[in-house]
């Protein structure tokens, strides 16, 4: 059925007539998408019409006519639209039924109303640019082959048009871009230039004239490396001639420029290559950003970190290094000697009553003598040597490159001649004397810190001897300082009462009663926190002070016994004795005094020996050893089973109980061989009528076990740990209401 009311003749002069309109719109592209809408329809007498662009993934409608313009949106993707197929195929796609058609979009088409419709691909030579769409609504009026004919025969007329429109609205868009460009040229804050290939300045932006205090006309046509101070210049026309021949894509340094008001400022610049449309890099375009102020306060704050690095390593009193830099450079110094096998001094200085000084005139008094000295001592030695102010009126000096110790003696003798005028403080003339200590490297250490310690040894020796210099001497220190510093604050720590006594029960195996506590000594050190005996007990024995020490833990253990008396608790406490008090024949007599300043009875006292002990001079220990059984107090041997005692010496001895050493019983679960010399050693102290203990007793199994081979005593912490006095007395009375309970309960 024909629709049309027009025929084919007047459907040409109506393409014809568009045409020329089309022509006369002059490429504005929304006027001759308009006109393509409009007059496609008027062709077909179709009800709208549309004329999309195709912009990457989407289409574009850039004119709309009668009911097209119901579809709203602008911007579709391709692949929800119809016209996806026309654009596929190339082809013109006549939609005679397009409520029933799948590849209609149906959401759209319901916003359109469209019965049939009619998609036309317009072209740019082969390439489909976009497409025309034109829809009828009325159902028996559908659109057909021949307007589908019609349509692209027009869409042959248009497409030209079209591409040219679109083409110079993309031109046009470039053009709008350069004025952006220009405008952010202009008004560009930083520094802009454009360059030629060679580097001269084709333009700059204002902003860089004013940075250079200089005209355009006057910097066009020059090298723009010139402006920079030389050492930066050859650096920037290198990288431009990298960047140009394609070896980078851009580059960015820091330098320094020199405009003619001479003031130097710090440039940033940052350069890339200006592509034109062929791709090939003509031109480059530069960003310079003044960091002057940047610069500035970058460099205060490397001076700043100087500074603080200065102070970290100085004394701020006389300027001289510290201790860190002294271990510093000593440790650089030995590392030096390493290499070439060479020696060197580290000596500490310690001025002699500098205490009193600073107590009686004043610490401003005690700095300017500090000040004095150190200045003095500063001007005795050489530029190479390091003095240093440790602290207090310590100081350290160190001297690198020696052959041999000698080379120190005409260093001692500037010294004391720096020191031999007084020093006049507060209009006193002040003797000044120092003790120096002098440890050698690699002789009497290879690390820093090993030689401080060497020759603080050494001054303390010098100070003893009050002589004025010492070396450190291996012979007479044969304890290291670690030791020297334990034995120096262990006397302190009797004085101070740092040394407190831990109790541990002995049971008595067949009913669990407990008749004696032993008491073990710990050390609770004021920085270092408790420290067992094993950590101290060795020092003290190799020094008197075990005597005072062991004097120190009975008065103690005998001072509980008391209160616990006071309490009705009748127990017996055992002390452990170590082999130098057995060699002590003052012994008995000091332990008698105790007891009776206690005013606890002897029996109260148990004294336990190691084997070992006794066997260091067996005459000594007997003659000992029976002194204070007689005055009552019982005498255990400790460790049993460690030693080489043999039967018949103990059975000379005046001893109570025997306690077998607590790695036997450990391992009596285990060891077969351990149960038997469990086992011989309880049977050997019922024939010698000793009273035998099991040490180390930690578990339930063991228990049994021992009460099985008729053991009588057991200690271990299966029953309790060492703890303090308190917490024994609770255990024990929490322990005798049980026991009442028991009976009551029985
Ligand atoms: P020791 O006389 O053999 O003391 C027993 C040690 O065994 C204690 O260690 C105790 O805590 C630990 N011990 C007790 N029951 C068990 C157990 O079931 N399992 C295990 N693994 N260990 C247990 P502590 O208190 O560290 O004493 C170590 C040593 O220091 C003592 O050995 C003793 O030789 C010495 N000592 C302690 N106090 C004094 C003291 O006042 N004077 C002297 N001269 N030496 C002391
Ligand atoms: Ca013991
Ligand atoms: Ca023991």
């Amino acid at each position: 059925m024909a629709r049309a009311t027009l025929d084919g003749n007047q459907r040409l002069t109506l393409i014809i007539k568009a045409q020329r309109e089309i022509a006369a719109a002059d490429g504005d592209l929304q006027t001759v998408m308009q006109l393509i809408a409009e007059r496609s329809q008027a062709i077909v007498e179709a009800d709208g019409a549309m004329v999309n662009l195709i912009e990457g993934e989407n289409l574009h409608t850039r004119g709309a006519s009668g009911i097209a313009t119901a579809a709203g949106d602008a911007v579709r993707p391709i692949s929800s639209s119809v016209a996806r197929y026309a654009i596929e195929s190339g082809q013109p796609l006549l939609i005679e039924d397009a409520p029933h058609d799948p590849r209609v979009n149906q959401e759209l088409r319901a916003k359109v109303g469209d019965e049939s419709l009619i998609c036309v691909p317009l072209r740019n030579g082969a390439e489909v640019i976009g497409t025309l769409n034109v829809m009828s609504r009325d159902a028996d009026q559908r659109l057909d082959h021949d307007d589908r004919e019609i349509l692209e025969m027009l869409s042959v007329v248009l497409s030209a048009a079209v591409a040219r429109a679109a083409q110079l609205d993309a031109r046009q868009e470039e053009a709008k871009a350069l004025t952006r460009f220009r405008t952010l040229f202009e008004g560009a804050s930083i520094g802009i230039v454009r360059m030629n290939r060679d580097g001269t300045i084709v333009e700059v932006n204002p902003a860089l004239e004013h940075m250079l205090e200089t005209d355009a006309a006057l910097l066009v046509g020059r090298a723009f490396s010139e402006h920079l101070v030389s050492e930066h210049r050859m650096t920037v026309e290198a990288l431009l001639r990298e960047m140009m021949a394609g070896r980078r894509e851009s580059f960015e340094l820091e330098g320094r420029c020199q405009p003619p008001s001479g003031q130097l400022t710090w440039w940033r610049v940052r350069a890339v290559r200006e592509r034109s449309d062929q791709g090939t890099a003509t031109r480059a375009v530069a960003m310079i950003e003044d960091i002057t102020e940047h610069k500035h306060a970058e460099r205060e704050l490397i001076e700043q970190a100087a500074l603080n690095e200065y102070q970290a390593l100085h004394d701020p009193l006389t300027g001289l290094p510290n201790r860190v830099l002294f271990g510093e450079r000593i440790g650089q110094a030995i590392r030096h000697a390493r290499r070439n096998r060479g020696q060197l001094a580290v000596l500490l200085m310690d001025l002699d009553r500098f205490k009193e000084v600073n107590d009686s005139l004043g610490h401003p008094a005690g700095d300017q003598l500090l000040i004095e000295v150190s200045d003095r001592i500063r001007g005795a030695i050489r530029d190479s040597d390091t003095f240093a102010r440790l602290g207090g009126d310590e100081f350290g000096l160190l001297l690198p490159e020696l052959n041999d110790s000698t080379g120190v003696m005409p260093v001692l003798d500037r010294i004391t001649a720096a020191l031999e005028a007084p020093i006049t403080v507060h209009t006193l003339p002040l003797a000044v004397e120092a003790s120096i200590g002098i440890a050698m490297y690699p002789e009497n250490g290879e690390e820093a810190q090993e030689l401080i310690q060497r020759a603080d040894v050494a001054m303390y020796e010098a100070k003893r001897e009050s002589a004025s210099a010492c070396f450190f001497d291996q012979e007479t220190h044969q304890y290291d300082t670690h030791r020297l510093t334990l034995v120096g604050e262990l006397r302190r720590a009797i004085e101070r009462e740092e040394l407190v006594l831990h109790y541990q029960p002995k049971a008595m195996l067949n009913n669990s009663s407990i008749r004696s506590v032993e008491a073990l000594v710990r050390w609770q050190h004021p920085s270092r926190g408790l420290i067992f005996p094993d950590a101290f007990i060795p020092i003290a024995q190799e020094t008197s002070l075990i005597g005072p020490l062991t004097l120190h833990v009975v008065a103690m253990a005998l001072r509980q016994g008391r209160i616990w008396r006071d309490d009705g608790l009748d127990l017996t406490i055992a002390v452990n004795l170590s082999t130098r008090n057995l060699l002590d024949r003052e012994l008995p007599h000091r332990l008698q005094e105790l007891l009776k300043r206690a005013n606890m009875p002897a029996t109260s006292l148990e004294l336990e020996v190691t084997e070992s002990s006794m066997l260091a001079n067996p005459k000594r220990a007997k003659v000992v050893l029976g002194e204070l059984s007689a005055l009552g107090i019982r005498l255990s041997i400790d460790d049993f089973g460690t030693g080489y005692s043999s039967l018949c010496y103990l059975r000379e001895l005046p001893i109570d109980e025997i306690k077998i050493d607590r790695s036997f019983v450990m391992r009596m679960n285990e060891e077969h061989d351990d149960v038997a010399i469990v086992r011989s050693t309880i049977d050997l102290g019922r024939n010698l009528g000793l009273d035998v203990v099991a040490e180390g007793v930690e578990t339930r199994e063991i228990w049994d076990k021992l009460q099985e081979l008729g053991c009588q005593t057991a200690q271990g912490y299966y029953l309790s740990r060492p703890v303090p006095a308190e917490v024994l007395t609770e255990w024990l009375e929490a322990r005798s209401q049980l026991a009442v309970a028991t009976a009551a309960a029985e």
